[in-house]
């Protein structure tokens, strides 16, 4: 590996303070930046990708998708401001490698993948890794998760076109969600979303992102 995971939160932390004036803070939560540190990121990605396992960058791990760069994942980890026994709910498993550094931080994590052969991949390698506090299912992540609402927070990892309701409706008062809202490989928007205890909306637009599509239906694939 060219890069070491000292390296990776060294970078993201660089990458925080050239984006400060978007995002609000300078540094990120201590809590958020010990669990960027043990999640072994180079279980993520694929063999011929190890080389760039901490590399501050977006990595490709088949099937069209990508595990998220790092800065990103850290980031949107701290929007949530997660509490150690909080419900969470993500939508798009990917590789698994924003799952478990949720987990770490919550009680318990459910993740929504629309690509079958990636939702057992994520499921396999997280178990292997040790990491208990996981659920995974294939399905399409428009829907939510409602069997496990309402959730204290949702993180959504691939760009919709607008944010699904049904997302809104299961999250807790009190809840937040991040997520990116925009066309497909164009200009997309990184939104804090929160819920307040009686019930009311309210959206903080954050940075300019870049994520794969939140897909529609099912992919072919499946
Ligand atoms: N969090 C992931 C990032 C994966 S990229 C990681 O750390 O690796 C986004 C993921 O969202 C892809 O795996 C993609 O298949 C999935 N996805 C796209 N549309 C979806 C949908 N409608 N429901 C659930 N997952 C979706």
């Amino acid at each position: 590996m060219t890069k070491s995971r000292e390296n990776m939160i060294a970078d993201i932390k660089q990458n925080v303070l050239r984006t400060r004036q978007y995002i609000g803070k300078d540094k990120l939560s201590l809590r958020v930046i010990a669990a960027m540190q043990n999640v072994p990121r180079e279980q993520f990605v694929p063999s011929e990708e190890k080389i760039l396992a901490y590399a501050d960058t977006p990595l490709a791990i088949g099937h069209k998708q990508t595990i998220s760069q790092p800065f990103i994942v850290a980031l949107m980890t701290d929007l949530l401001e997660l509490n150690a026994d909080d419900t969470v709910l993500e939508i798009g498993t990917g590789s698994g490698y924003q799952t478990a550094v949720l987990s770490l931080l919550a009680r318990k994590v459910y993740s929504v993948e629309v690509i079958r052969a990636l939702a057992v991949s994520a499921k396999k390698r997280l178990q292997k890794l040790n990491y208990n506090n996981i659920e995974i299912r294939t399905g399409n992540g428009h829907d939510g998760w409602p069997e496990h609402a309402p959730y204290d927070a949702i993180i959504v990892t691939a760009a919709a076109a607008s944010i699904p309701p049904a997302l809104i409706e299961q999250l807790k008062p009190g809840g937040k969600m991040v997520i990116p809202v925009g066309l497909p490989y164009q200009h997309q928007e990184l939104f804090l979303i929160t819920k307040d205890e009686r019930n009311e909306i309210e959206s903080r637009y954050i940075l300019s992102v870049v994520f794969v599509p939140l897909v529609q239906g099912n992919p072919p694939e499946n």
